[in-house]
């Protein structure tokens, strides 16, 4: 597996400098765009890691998924669901446009900005601090690392300009979709956004979606919750080109606009990935091609 990742990783590094880092929250354009790393994890346990793995990134979007078990476990899926779709957009992870255009106001799905949003405010906590105590506690937990923490400077950058998300929330707030403090829930959201993690870290926590939400024997997550959120990271996972990665690599994944993706094999194996220099569409260039070869390698696609 060593060789084939080191392979791999060479083949693809030169597409780093054909993509750009994330700008548009200040604090992450500060990022690297040269860094590439992978980490990838057998249901076994057993780790290989190649390239630029102790890079420290936030988890950005790659919160998504792990903010809906939470809310998923805390609600259960009737009052989720009451909040927030389960169809793809085909629209980019920011946009507003279908929030009023569907009258109802409820985001289309939950890996979009505004359903992670609506999803954020169903964490249970009395207080902001422990709504993101909890989330910090359920990370720690699968990516079996208790020091994860919350980068302040890239929370603080998105807390000071992230107005568009900051619209979002109003909005829903208006129709009904969000009942809570909306300032609460951004705090909330902007610090989920901003954990910090290594490309281990995330194919730890891939490792526990592949092995049915199970770690060491003993059930952190129900199977039904792993199984919705796989299916929500194949079909909504990579922006507005799920459907091309779909086809291309075949296998549920969450990008981050830090440049982290979390990837799985159901049964096999956990997969992360730093790259922060992106694509258009704002996924890791080279990141993309390495599952893409990846998965061709190891015929990896679960369609
Ligand atoms: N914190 C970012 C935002 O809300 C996350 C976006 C992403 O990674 O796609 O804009």
């Amino acid at each position: 597996m060593k060789e084939l990742l080191e392979k791999i990783l060479e083949e693809n590094r030169h597409w780093t400098k054909k993509g750009k880092v994330a700008t548009y929250i200040p604090a992450l354009a500060k990022a690297d765009p040269k860094i590439l790393g992978i980490t990838v994890i057998d249901i076994d346990g057993k780790a290989v890691t190649v390239g630029d793995c102790d890079t420290k990134f936030t988890l950005q979007s790659i919160s998504k998924p792990l903010a809906l078990m939470l809310a998923l476990m805390d609600k259960g899926t009737d009052e989720v669901f009451s909040k927030v779709g389960m169809e793809p957009t085909g629209d980019p992870f920011n946009s507003i446009i279908k929030l009023e255009t569907l009258r109802t106001g409820k985001p289309l799905n939950p890996m979009i900005n505004a359903g992670a949003i609506a999803t954020t405010a169903l964490i249970e906590g009395q207080s902001g601090g422990e709504k993101i105590e909890r989330l910090l506690e359920f990370v720690r937990l699968l990516a079996g690392n208790k020091d994860i923490r919350v980068n302040e400077e890239v929370y603080r950058s998105e807390q000071e300009t992230g107005d568009r998300n900051r619209a979002m929330a109003y909005f829903m707030k208006d129709l009904g979709v969000l009942e809570a403090d909306v300032d609460q829930i951004l705090e909330v959201y902007f610090r989920q956004c901003a954990i910090e993690v290594t490309c281990s870290d995330i194919a730890h926590m891939a490792r526990c979606l592949a092995n049915k939400g199970n770690i060491a024997g003993k059930q952190i997550i129900p199977h039904e919750i792993v199984r919705l959120t796989n299916t929500f990271m194949v079909t909504c996972g990579m922006y507005n080109a799920s459907g091309e990665f779909a086809i291309k690599v075949g296998i549920p994944a969450k990008s981050g606009v830090s440049g982290g993706i979390m990837a799985l094999v159901p049964g096999k194996m956990g997969i992360g990935i730093i790259g922060p220099a992106l694509n258009k569409i704002g996924n890791s260039i080279a990141g993309v091609h390495m599952l893409e070869d990846l998965s061709r390698a190891l015929d990896l696609s679960i369609f």
